[in-house]
């Protein structure tokens, strides 16, 4: 089996999701992108043989990044699979809801791109 080398990157907002991906890629990672948590659901039963990680916003429309995170680390099948929390600077509670559902890491916006890359790669030793 090939190793898992994607990650999956879902945040309401374009510019974002396109500069993570960049950011990713030069680290060769392969990518998959989704704008909601619906779809982020639907990424993870298509794909989550690939997905080694999950960065995921916690504002978005419609269902929020809590709620993924909790169905995520509800299933047996993605146990493996880590997940990153976007954060804002002033909402400290976000960080506590997250240990609660089990998030394995924050990124807290604004952030940079090495930031971003060092973070991700130290997570998954890489
Ligand atoms: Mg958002």
């Amino acid at each position: 089996m090939a190793d898992k080398n994607s990650i999956l990157i879902c945040d309401d907002e374009p510019d974002i999701v396109s500069l993570v991906k960049r950011f990713l890629q030069l680290d060769h990672f392969d990518t998959l992108t989704c704008s909601n948590g619906k779809e982020a659901l639907k990424c993870l039963e298509e794909s989550y043989e690939e997905i080694v990680l999950i960065l995921l916003d916690i504002m978005m429309p419609g269902m929020s990044g809590f709620e993924v995170l909790r169905t995520i680390k509800s299933k047996e099948t993605y146990k493996d699979i880590k997940v990153i929390l976007f954060t804002v600077k002033s909402f400290k509670e976000d960080k506590e809801k997250g240990n609660e559902l089990g998030a394995d890491g924050y990124i807290t916006k604004p952030f940079s791109g090495n930031e971003l890359r060092e973070y991700v790669k130290k997570l998954l030793n890489r």
